[in-house]
């Protein structure tokens, strides 16, 4: 799983809770960012995960609540590092650039991208399992061209410099909390192979109407990211 922030953070919970790292299982969180006061307010870690890598502290965190679990921290920068063989790759950072980044660079990997869109408004999931499916880079070219739209009408803008974590952020971390249980549904769906829909959208503000059902995303013809 890359990203440990509030996404990140939540989401490695309910997997371990789920059984994550333990049997044959491995669980590697990656994360080059550090844990901070500001972050106390919505992250699932706590004061004394404070200055630490949020990697190290989330396996710490992780391990004692389940101390068989194996989970590994790499408090690196994922564009930095070669990751080993997995199964799933997460990506619960919430930044474009390194989803589509991931979804290029693992384009035969099972990949599930989770996220929030706008403020707040929605939270949205994207399961690649295999060759015919979509990724998240899909799914961003068709938003553009005005397909596969999260909500009826535009989507409010976040203003620029928001990150999910700062002291000032539109929504609550009850969103962040969103995006981590669709994901943890999501990776359920995908162990349990039961063909259920691979983007999912959650509408959380009232006053906005889905404008796409969950389906099955099919991979888009010339999608730079997954190929042709
Ligand atoms: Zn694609």
């Amino acid at each position: 799983m890359v990203g440990c922030g509030t996404i990140g953070g939540y989401l490695a919970d309910l997997l371990v809770k789920a059984g994550a790292g333990t049997g044959d299982g491995r669980l590697e969180l990656v994360d080059f960012d550090g844990l901070r006061p500001q972050n106390l307010g919505r992250h699932r870690l706590g004061f004394s995960g404070l200055f630490n890598y949020k990697a190290v502290a989330l396996k710490r965190e992780l391990e004692a609540l389940a101390p068989g679990a194996n989970i590994a921290a790499t408090p690196r920068d994922v564009r930095e590092i070669e990751l080993g063989d997995f199964d799933l790759l997460i990506d619960a950072t919430g930044e474009e650039s390194l989803g589509h980044l991931l979804a290029r660079k693992h384009q035969h990997a099972a990949l599930l991208t989770v996220w929030i869109e706008g403020p707040g408004v929605a939270v949205r999931g994207v399961m690649r399992a295999n060759e015919k499916g979509g990724c998240y880079r899909c799914l961003c070219d068709a938003n553009r061209v005005g397909l596969l739209q999260t909500v009826e009408g535009e989507m409010p803008k976040l203003l620029a410099g928001q990150g999910c974590e700062g002291l000032y952020v539109p929504f609550p971390a009850t969103v962040s909390l969103q995006a981590a249980a669709l994901g943890a549904e999501m990776v359920s769906s995908w162990v349990n192979n039961d063909n259920a829909p691979t983007l999912r959208t959650r509408i959380l503000d009232s006053q906005f109407q889905s404008a796409t059902p969950d389906c099955t995303l099919v991979k888009q013809h010339g999608c730079p990211a997954c190929g042709s």
